[in-house]
């Protein structure tokens, strides 16, 4: 059914009644509601779906709160429909309001990622479904064939079932569903696409918790029955049982009758996950993530808008899902950059999700191994309460860490494995365990040099080298998706193979293992290596069922998984994320690096860990070597105070950029002569972005810090608006940047 069938005829002018206008907000970038009146008869509170006129088109749009404008009734516009669906609760318009505000991006555009479904206001749209037919009496059925037999005792009980769903029980095609009912052995029904995750099962499977799981637990269920805010952290390191206790005040939460909503840094990889929710609740939780169908994406806004829906499991986007009743949130690996936003509104669904939680009254719980120090910091402020889980798990031990100083425990030439780290994995091997080769760093080689003249091969469109894929034959841009075959010749001195691969990338550590175990099994695993859900589990399942023996792998390794049979875990490259000065690069090194030592000696078996590095005396390396996170978050902290960088003071990224450089210079210029300066705030730059050309446009950047008695954003909106801006130049602002690229 088309949106225009849906609505009532467009009432004229005269059917307008002006006295009863209303502010509405509409998913375009715009700030302002703009104000409306209500066709005769129709009502409509805050909060109500309408479609209204807007530019010659019909857009959707919500009732806001904001008060209606004084526009002549001549003048005022028409709205076209109301919907018949739960308003938008004010929790939820309220978050919108101060999102908008906090992120300097107008409220439209914020409305527009809680209105990112199209059609789901639509009447759900009904599904075909089978039963069994009426007439059937025992002599025709066991005049059937076995398969026909099967076919209906797939539908003998329950609710009506799918034609797909059938043909799996019955092993038959979907032409035998279609025979069967043309002869009247299955009669079909309409039914509406059920609300995902409305029936979890609060008892179906509750783990014995140890006495610390139990503690925490409780405090959280506590939590959740005084039903107001409170943050709280859920620390521990991996396989200490966080999710077996957050499990918990999940359950609590259903108890309460209340939603509750889950983010996940990489829902998407989340397989295991999903299982073992089922296994716990009964059900599969609702999904939200960018890779859902639309039809998904309508059932499950739905049921969130109308209440069925109980758990969500999301990445950040499921924050402006419009919750009914929303009764907790619990950040998984609340540490992790992926919940930062860097296009389009640029925000932190980890921060968002406390102020959310904070507006709807209601728990919210962050849960890591290695917390972010902007997180430790509240706890020791005393603003978040910190349940600890000091073990792992029924014993399992940590791995031994080990790190090797690559200036004394040299590789051979042209090769990244030391000799230390080669025994480790031959051992490792031998022994009939799992070995896991770690560097975080796509194709074959991160830079691609001609041996003649020294030119470098850059992406035309940014400044970035071009990564060697060696299995694909081409340089690729990891930045904007620029690809070229490698050429013969170079293109600055047209010398013919006068190339040299430069550094190594997973795919040359590859070859390197091949070359000393050409008897080994092995597998490379990377983003682009496994591209869909699918191949991704096809690989973990073969992991997981040691079927291979030596792993090389990406981040995309690191996170979350269980490996029963994995003991031993090589750092290729440890220091690479600390190069580039980044203010967060020695913490977001350590919690990298941690979650994938974490993936060592799971079970019984002790796990090592080994690190190669020629920085042996850094903060991370001792850190991660002696066990000691709270030393180093302490380090780290001192040093954040000393130079008065967050999280003891708040920064915010300014990006100029443009096709044209000179324009972009200029306005940078321009910003940078009227920046805010002073005790309390002070601007740098602006200077050449890290990543000067990215897609073709220039970029500049300027960072302004601001100690928290500023308000940044005023500031900020005052220093802009004075400063002219030609349409051909973007100014973004990125208020608490996690990347300074
Ligand atoms: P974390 O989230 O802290 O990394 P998990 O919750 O994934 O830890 O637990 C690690 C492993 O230990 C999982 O396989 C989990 O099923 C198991 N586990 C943890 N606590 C319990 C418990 N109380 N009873 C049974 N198994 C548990
Ligand atoms: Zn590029």
């Amino acid at each position: 059914m088309s949106q225009s069938q849906l609505f009532d005829p467009p009432p004229s002018e005269n059917a307008a009644d002006p006295a009863r206008k209303v502010a509405v907000l509409v998913p375009f970038p715009v700030d302002k509601a703009y104000t409306y009146a209500l066709p005769a008869g129709v009502e409509a509170v805050p909060g109500d779906y309408v479609v209204v006129p807007l530019g010659g088109r019909e857009v959707p749009g919500v009732v806001w709160d904001d008060p209606a404008d004084d526009v002549k009734p001549a003048k005022l516009k028409v709205a076209v429909h109301k919907y018949e669906f739960p308003p938008m609760p004010l929790v939820e318009r309220k978050f919108i309001d101060w999102l908008a505000q906090y992120t300097m991006t107008p409220r439209g555009s914020v409305l527009k990622m809680a209105l990112s479904v199209p059609g789901a206001l639509e009447p759900p749209k009904t599904v075909q479904g089978y039963i069994r037919g009426q007439h059937l009496n025992e002599v025709t059925y066991q005049g059937l064939s076995p398969q026909r037999r099967k076919v209906l005792e797939a539908v003998a009980h329950g609710p009506p079932r799918r034609a797909a769903e059938i043909a799996a029980a019955a092993g038959c095609t979907a032409g035998v569903i279609k025979t069967m009912t043309a002869q009247g052995l299955l009669i079909t029904v309409d039914m509406a696409a059920a609300a995902p995750c409305s029936h979890p099962d609060i008892d179906r499977a509750r783990a014995s918790l140890s006495p610390a799981q139990a503690t925490a637990a409780e405090a959280l269920c506590e939590f959740v029955r005084q039903g107001t805010y409170q943050a709280a952290l859920l620390d521990g390191v991996t396989g200490a049982g966080k999710t077996e206790v957050y499990f918990e005040a999940v359950a609590e939460t259903l108890k309460q009758g209340r939603q509750v909503l889950l983010l996940l840094p990489e829902i998407a990889l989340s397989n295991a996950f999903l299982e073992r929710f089922k296994a716990r609740f009964g059900c599969a939780p609702a999904l939200w993530h960018s890779s859902l169908g639309p039809g998904q994406r309508r059932t499950t806004w739905r049921g969130v808008a109308e209440g069925q829906t109980q758990v969500v499991v999301g990445a950040r986007s499921a924050l402006f899902l419009p919750y009914q009743d929303l009764g907790l949130i619990i950040i998984d690996e609340e540490h992790d950059p992926a919940y930062k936003q860097d296009e389009g509104v640029i925000y932190n669904a980890r921060d968002m999700a406390i102020v959310r939680a904070h507006m709807g009254k209601i728990p919210v719980l962050l849960v890591s191994a290695t917390p972010s120090l902007e997180t430790m910091a509240n706890v020791w402020a005393g603003k978040y309460a910190h349940l600890q889980l000091p073990d792992r798990h029924a014993g399992a031990s940590l791995p031994d860490m080990h790190v090797i100083d690559m200036k004394v425990d040299k590789p051979e030439r042209q090769k990244f494995i030391s000799p230390v780290l080669m025994k480790a994995v031959v051992d490792t091997v031998a022994a009939g365990e799992q070995a896991l080769l770690f560097l975080n760093r796509r194709g074959y080689a991160p830079l691609t040099l001609c041996r003649t003249c020294g030119h470098r091969m850059e992406c035309p469109r940014c400044t970035a080298w071009l990564v060697e894929h060696k299995n694909s034959g081409k340089l690729q841009c990891h930045h904007c998706g620029y690809a070229m075959r490698q050429p013969k010749e170079c293109p600055a001195c047209n010398d013919a193979d006068s190339f040299a691969a430069c550094g190594p990338g997973v795919e040359r550590i590859l070859e390197e293992v091949k070359e000393s175990f050409p008897q080994a099994r092995t597998i490379v695993l990377a983003s682009d290596t496994a591209t869909t859900h699918d191949e991704l589990k096809a690989i973990l399942d073969q992991i997981r069922n040691h079927e291979v023996d030596i792993i090389v792998g990406t981040q995309i390794i690191a996170k979350g998984h269980h490996f029963p049979h994995l003991t031993c875990v090589g750092v290729i490259d440890a220091d690479l994320g600390l190069q580039g000065g980044d203010l967060r690069a020695a913490e977001r090194t350590f919690q990298l690096l941690h979650q994938v030592a974490g993936r060592a000696g799971r079970e019984e078996r002790q796990g090592h860990v080994w690190l190669q590095t020629f920085l042996p005396r850094n903060k991370v390396m001792m850190a991660l070597s002696q066990h000691d996170r709270d030393r180093f978050l302490d380090i780290e902290m001192h040093e954040r105070e000393a130079a008065r960088m967050p999280p003891v003071s708040r920064l915010a990224g300014i990006i100029v950029s443009g096709k044209h450089e000179q324009q972009v210079d200029e306005v940078a210029r321009e910003l940078g002569k009227v920046a805010p300066q002073g005790d309390n705030i002070n601007t740098l730059g602006p200077a050449p972005a890290p990543f000067y050309r990215l897609r073709g446009n220039f970029r500049r950047r300027l960072l302004v810090r601001a100690d928290k008695s500023v308000n940044i954003q005023k500031a900020i909106a005052l220093w802009l608006s004075t400063v002219k801006t030609p349409s051909t130049v973007r100014v973004q602002v990125d208020i608490d940047p996690q990347s300074f690229m």
